[in-house]
């Protein structure tokens, strides 16, 4: 982190753009100011993501002064305006709030920049930078904060979080993120507000631990904060309880793996995050166990899938998503042994599906990173790959004969061909060289015989 200290005043270089939007707002009288997310980046010495303009002008204005905008989020005074450089910045008037529900306010347009920053979260979040007069604007002294290494909100913590108790969710991130201390006021009144949590719209909390998830390289600061200040236990109850009391150890244990896997790989991240679900014994208000175990290797795995799909279709997921996660919970970070015959590899890849090895290659090397044999599981992966390789058919569609041959054999379409083709896939995943029309065809008719009786 760059020490910024008020003796040496700090230098943010700002985009060309940005400073061409600040230039032609002010040269139209109105006072604009970066603010937020990017100028906190830059004070701690991080590359900045989106420059977001607070102005004085109200939005009918910005719009009348550039010639491409967008009005993206009109209703709370946010234009976006298409700079030279292909990208959209953010332009929104001075607010204040004027009612707060804990979910959401009602904002009022205001004349200063003092307001603007008075509304935002944490002191932190609540600097602006003038970007021509390279001057920063800090009545909350949050440079110094993030210099010190605190975290603290704007004004008193437990009106703030009641205010919007998104807030407790964005504080652990940002603590998290930039490896900051809860200042005390705002750690009790966070803890306290924990309870509320319900509140929040499911979209919200799933949108707030995916950026944690995603947007930093070592989620396990801000997981480990979810767990303490109790927010882990109300929003996603079935882990806290698959990893507390006598389970700590699985805990440390899903930091650790959840921090070796590439952020990139948030899907993976989660599921390593929903590992253990599967391990508290049956519930009374579960989901039921499906019939077929689908990729999941055993039991508490199987536990785990469905856990895991019921809890990320609380939060909202997109029904590929909650497909995509919970199947990597039910197929675990266990790779066939380097040992294992051809056979056991071929099981597992139709098991788990040939699409998924990347992934559950790369959490079982992390895992195994952490305890484990490294050694073996790399041995493990190479032979995942030759076998996968070899093109043996692994799947219904890589068989010989589909559907439409069986009713050229005369077979009547119904369920039973699902059950016939598995069963056709299962001989060949025995022996691949079977996977031939003739003989699949004499086998369909036999298992359709013995269907029939
Ligand atoms: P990042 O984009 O890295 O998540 P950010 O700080 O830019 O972090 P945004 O959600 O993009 O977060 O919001 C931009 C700014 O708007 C914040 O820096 C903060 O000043 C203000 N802000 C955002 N959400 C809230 C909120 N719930 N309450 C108060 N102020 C907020
Ligand atoms: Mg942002």
């Amino acid at each position: 982190m760059t020490p910024v200290a008020a003796s040496h005043p700090p230098s943010i270089d700002v985009p060309g753009a940005v400073r061409w939007i600040v230039r032609t707002l002010e040269e139209n009288g109105f006072e604009t100011w970066t603010v937020g997310g990017a100028v906190r980046d830059a004070l701690a010495g991080r590359p900045s993501g989106d420059w977001d303009l607070a102005t004085r002008a109200p939005p009918e204005e910005v719009r009348r002064v550039f010639r491409r905008t967008v009005p993206v989020g009109i209703d709370h005074g946010t234009i976006g305006v298409l700079a030279r450089d292909g990208t959209l910045y953010e332009v929104t008037t001075f607010r204040k709030d004027v009612e707060t529900f804990g979910r959401h306010a009602v904002v009022a347009f205001a004349q200063t920049l003092a307001e603007d920053l008075h509304r935002r979260d944490f002191t932190i979040n609540a600097v602006a930078w003038h970007p021509l007069r390279r001057e920063l604007f800090d009545p909350h002294d949050g440079a110094g904060d993030l210099e010190r290494g605190i975290l603290r909100t704007v004004g008193n913590p437990r009106d703030r979080f009641a205010e919007d108790y998104l807030r407790v969710l964005r504080a652990l991130r940002f603590a998290g993120r930039f490896r900051l201390q809860v200042d005390p006021g705002t750690w009790t009144a966070l803890g306290e507000a924990t309870a509320h949590l319900d509140v929040l719209s499911p979209e919200r909390v799933r949108e707030e631990l995916w950026k944690v998830l995603e947007g930093d390289p070592t989620p396990s600061r801000a997981l480990e904060l979810y767990r303490e200040s109790g927010a882990l236990e109300a929003v996603v109850p079935e882990v806290a309880a698959a990893t507390s009391g006598g389970a700590t150890r699985a805990w440390t244990r899903t930091l650790a793996v959840v921090d070796a896997l590439p952020a990139r790989r948030g899907a993976l991240r989660m599921a390593a995050l929903l590992a253990d679900v599967g391990r508290p014994p049956i519930r009374e208000g579960d989901p039921p166990l499906p019939p077929d175990a689908g990729p999941a290797a055993s039991p508490i795995r199987l536990r785990g899938m469905v856990r895991s799909a019921a809890l990320l279709t609380r939060l909202r997921h997109s029904n590929a998503r909650v497909a995509e996660i919970s199947a990597l919970v039910g197929a675990g970070p266990e790779l066939p042994g380097s040992g294992e015959a051809d056979e056991t590899r071929r099981r597992w890849l139709a098991r788990v599906g040939p699409g998924r090895m990347p992934d559950l290659v790369r959490w079982a090397g992390a895992r195994a990173r952490i305890e484990g044999d490294p050694g073996e599981v790399a041995r493990a992966a190479r032979a995942l790959r030759e076998t996968l390789a070899a093109g043996s058919p692994l799947t219904v569609g890589d068989l010989a004969i589909s559907g439409r041959d069986l009713i050229g054999l005369g077979l009547k379409p119904g369920p039973h061909f699902g059950v016939i083709l598995e069963a056709l896939l299962d001989r060949v995943l025995a022996d691949p060289g079977a996977n031939e029309e003739e003989r699949l065809r004499s086998w369909a008719l036999e298992l359709a015989e013995a269907h029939r009786d």
